[in-house]
């Protein structure tokens, strides 16, 4: 790229145009062998040590279709509100690339598995935004290139390239929203919502991880602007395999600045694929867009069509879990909390830990609190998410038990956690080992009530007079002498005991 890219502002572009977007999601299934062959899917081995002749397309090979993966896709259909296909096939779609040794890859065209939905999601205010689905398919995944030898990784400059094909054949499903229409100004937010609201079905059907940073799902972003008020799309640009949140949102909002200057100089948007580079939050030019007759799709003759019965379709949706819009919804009914608190608890990915805290037998506001709190924090720290921390929701759970008991304060409990994720063992082994229990034994609290007193001849004397607030500093002078091991509670009683004041 040799020129810079000329832009509107956000506010101008929006107020001259209407934003159209479509979502293409890839998301790659967590099954354990790949779509049309019996290689395994794991990730990490030596490269090409799990492929076979059909994962190669080598002469006379056949496939065979994956079952799993099949149940995979009518899960996310129906999860999607889809229609389930009665009857379906494959279909090759035919292009040279060197990480695709079939030449082509077999995927759906015009008879996918699933078609007609819609996901609802949620922005931050917590207003709902439908987003129409226009279908569902099966596909492969290609295999992986890596280009030696230039200084961008990328194939110009390079001296030669490595394949390898352990990827080639991985399933893949692929989620095509209609023309997402009437967002306006919210349509990288809407974007980066659906997206979202995407992964999280995605993993509570359990059908893949969809972890973004490791490419298990990635989305391509289409966009076009249409003058306000005119109801004929324009062209639109498609920002290929955008793999983060954030990215998606930052992608289409660039996509709008833009389109909107090349359309305000007069210009035309050619249809063409965009790459979005993470560090400017800009995309460039990729290549122009292929016509669907330039992969000379045809059906698959090696693999039979899929036919669902309509039985096993319904078993899967009698079968399906609660979905996470419907789950948050409950949830925060059930806690009392605000779409705010909601949407913190989910950007910090606390849903799972607190809900399995609560069921280990903690009440749901400290549980909210030391995952949203302490461990958030801890977690941040270590620049690690909350699921990797060494702490299960069992032990956060026994933490709290601990502290409703009179065991432990809030201090001491922050102590156990902290021995906990410093390997120091269980939230018991830790309370034994730093000896960190409550003292509210009168014998033991006496002398340092007695020492507090004496040391604070003024503040005894304001107490003596009435003023029973004035407590709390003689009740800090001994939780400081008891490095935070005293009963608070006890510790007041026995000062105003000793002072002849009674509390109320
Ligand atoms: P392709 O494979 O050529 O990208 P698809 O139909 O698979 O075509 O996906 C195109 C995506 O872009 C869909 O989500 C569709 O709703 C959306 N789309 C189609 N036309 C426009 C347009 N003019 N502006 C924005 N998005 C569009
Ligand atoms: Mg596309
Ligand atoms: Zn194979």
């Amino acid at each position: 790229m040799t020129t810079t890219t000329d832009l509107v502002s956000y506010e101008d572009a929006l107020a001259s145009y209407d934003p159209v977007m479509g979502l293409e999601v890839h998301v790659e299934l967590g099954t354990k062998t790949k779509m049309f062959c019996g290689c395994s899917t794991e990730l990490g081995a030596e490269p090409n040590s799990q492929t076979c002749p059909t994962c190669l397309g080598l002469p006379g090979a056949l496939p065979v279709v994956n079952a799993t993966g099949v149940e995979s896709a009518i899960k996310i259909g129906l999860a999607l509100n889809c229609e389930i296909a009665e009857w379906c096939r494959f279909a090759r779609k035919n292009y040279f690339y060197p990480d695709m040794p079939k030449n082509f890859q077999t995927s759906q065209y015009d008879e996918p598995i699933a078609f007609g939905g819609y996901l609802d999601v949620q922005l931050e205010d917590g207003e709902t935004f439908r987003v129409e689905i226009e279908r569902a398919h099966m596909e492969e995944d290609t295999g992986k290139s890596t280009h030696v030898g230039g200084a961008t990784g990328r194939i110009h400059g390079a001296s030669h390239s490595l394949l390898d094909y352990n990827r080639a054949g991985i399933p893949l499903i692929e989620i095509v929203t209609k023309p997402i229409v009437g967002a306006g100004e919210r349509a990288p937010e809407v974007a980066k919502a659906y997206v979202r609201e995407l992964r999280e079905v995605i993993r509570a059907l359990g059908v893949s991880e969809a972890r973004m940073e490791m490419g298990q799902m990635r989305c391509d972003v289409n966009l076009s602007l249409m003058p306000k008020g005119a109801e004929k799309f324009g062209t639109r640009s498609e920002t290929k395999n955008v793999n983060s949140l954030r990215s998606v949102e930052r992608a289409a909002r660039f996509e709008i600045m833009r389109h909107a200057a090349v359309l305000g100089d007069g210009g035309t948007i050619i249809q063409e694929t965009r790459h979005f580079h993470e560090d400017t939050g800009s995309t460039t030019s990729g290549r122009v867009k292929e016509e669907a007759e330039d992969y000379r799709y045809f059906p698959e003759p090696d693999l039979v069509p899929v036919a669902p019965s309509r039985e096993w379709v319904e078993e899967i949706r009698a079968a399906l879990p609660e979905l996470p819009l419907v789950r948050r919804t409950r949830l925060l009914a059930e806690w009392g909390i605000t779409a705010t608190d909601m949407q913190a608890i989910l950007n910090a990915g606390a849903l799972d830990p607190i809900v399995t805290t609560i069921e280990a037998g903690a009440d749901a506001a400290s549980a909210r609190k030391w995952w949203m709190g302490e461990l958030a924090r801890s977690a941040n720290e270590s620049g690690v998410s909350l699921d990797e921390l060494a702490i299960t929701p069992q032990q956060v759970a026994r933490v709290t038990e601990l502290v409703s008991s009179g065991d432990l304060n809030d201090k001491l409990a922050r102590q156990v956690i902290e021995g906990v994720l410093a390997g120091e063992g269980t939230p018991d082994e830790v309370v034994d080992k730093r000896g960190l229990k409550v003292v509210s034994d009168d014998s033991a609290l006496g002398t340092a009530v007695d020492e507090a007193i004496a040391g604070n001849p003024g503040v005894a004397d304001k107490i003596r007079g009435g003023k029973v607030a004035a407590a709390g500093a003689l009740v800090g002078a001994v939780m400081k002498a008891t490095r935070g091991q005293a009963d608070a509670a006890r510790v007041k009683e026995l000062i105003l005991q000793k002072l002849g004041v009674s509390e109320g």
